[in-house]
């Protein structure tokens, strides 16, 4: 029950362990093709350019920024954790001149602080995470999009904890690029940076006085190689990771099948159950704005005078493997817990069970049963 990698399909599994086929093979042609067009169904983005590109999470922030910045060009961050901060870094090293918003620990950027920023100058592109794994924040991206988009900024969304999990309609909320990676909640082992590319950032990229800086990353190699799988032609630049996109074909279909609004319902009411549960064991979140807590994961404060050391074996003797704290300012204070992609209710209640008896063991005050009780009542009372 970590935020990534997650917990994968056997049949997903089953694709990855295939053998190996030829890039170039009819089947895997037809595959390639397939999982491009299921992500515009997943990303809700029928008039976005996707790419497909070996690579971690990190590697699809690096494909979006290095082909829509060139040096000079004003970039603004909005941060609300580790992911973030990122995105700092990154813009720098492609020669950005980089301004941050960084949100107080726990809560959603300002929008109002987003707006004056964008109004002070030329910003050519934000980013906005959607939801920051490191504190489980998660910011009102349509909201952040219709700024961008009312001066003028491309609007460069972090999904890798939150497509396939959140709420995200691509085109309708003219989102530019929304990137993700293939661990989490699109349920495929870790290898693939996966992106979703708008018209306006395409013509942003077709409008760049300056070539790529990085070979690997650059658009202009790869944007061909996507067209032609997708008209189920044979490409060649860089060789793909073969399995991981025949994975990936599979783990897309299995997730169009369930349906996009059914499955950002299923990730919600789960979440609440989630949280209803650590809320009834007394324990606390670090997202402080209830409206701003993800669904896809949750990060919870420890039960006071317990420390990480003593809890996450106690979880994981009951059979749960949960993640510590990960933003640097309050690292021992908290553990996160992801609940995206193939989760059920009983993973949920396992969860809470392991965490309780944590607590037991870890003799925090809690009321017996009482984390599973309101976890099973929301669950039952948000029914379809
Ligand atoms: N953004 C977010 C929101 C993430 O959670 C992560 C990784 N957990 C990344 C970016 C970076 O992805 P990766 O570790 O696959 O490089």
């Amino acid at each position: 029950m970590i935020p990534g990698p997650i917990e994968f399909e056997p049949e997903v599994l089953q694709a990855l362990g295939a053998p190996t086929t030829s890039h170039v093979a009819p089947d895997f042609i037809e595959a390639f093709g397939r999982a491009l067009e299921t992500m515009r169904t997943v990303w809700r983005s029928p008039g976005g350019q996707p790419f497909v590109v070996a690579g971690s999470g990190t590697f699809a922030m690096e494909l979006a920024v290095a082909n829509l910045i060139e040096p000079g060009d004003r970039a603004l961050v909005l941060s609300t954790g580790v992911f973030g901060d990122r995105f700092e870094d990154l813009l720098g090293r492609h020669g950005a001149d980089v301004t941050v918003i960084r949100a107080p620990l726990g809560r959603p950027v300002d929008l109002q602080s987003v707006e004056d920023e964008l109004a002070s100058g030329d910003v050519k592109l934000l980013t906005v995470t959607h939801v920051d794994t490191s504190t489980a924040v998660r910011v009102p991206i349509r909201e952040v999009g219709a700024l961008a988009r009312r001066h003028g900024a491309l609007c460069v969304v972090d999904g890798v904890c939150s497509v396939a999990g959140e709420e995200i309609e691509q085109d309708d909320w003219g989102l530019d690029v929304v990137l993700t990676a293939s661990q989490k909640a699109v349920g495929v082992p870790p290898g693939l940076a996966l992106v979703m590319a708008g018209r306006r950032a395409m013509e942003a990229f077709a409008a760049r006085r300056a070539p790529v800086r990085s070979y690997y990353a650059d658009w202009a190699k790869w944007l061909p190689i996507m067209t032609a799988y997708e008209s189920r032609k044979p490409s060649y630049f860089g060789t793909p990771a073969v399995n991981l996109v025949a994975a990936l074909d599979v783990s897309l279909r299995r997730i169009a099948e369930e349906g996009m609004p059914a499955r950002w319902t299923r990730h919600a009411r789960l979440g609440a159950a989630f949280r209803a549960g650590i809320e009834a064991l007394g324990l606390g979140f670090v997202a402080e704005d209830p409206a701003s807590r993800a669904n896809t994961l949750t990060a919870c404060r420890y039960p006071a005078g317990v420390g990480a050391v003593d809890f996450l074996p106690a979880v994981k003797a009951a059979g749960v493997i949960v993640a510590g704290g990960l933003h640097p300012q309050i690292k021992t204070e908290y553990f996160r817990v992801g609940h995206m992609g193939s989760v059920s209710l009983g993973d949920v209640l396992t969860t809470l069970g392991a965490i309780e008896s944590a607590m037991s063991k870890t003799n925090a005050a809690h009321e017996p049963g009482a984390g599973v009780a309101a976890a099973v009542a929301h669950w039952t009372g948000t029914a379809a």
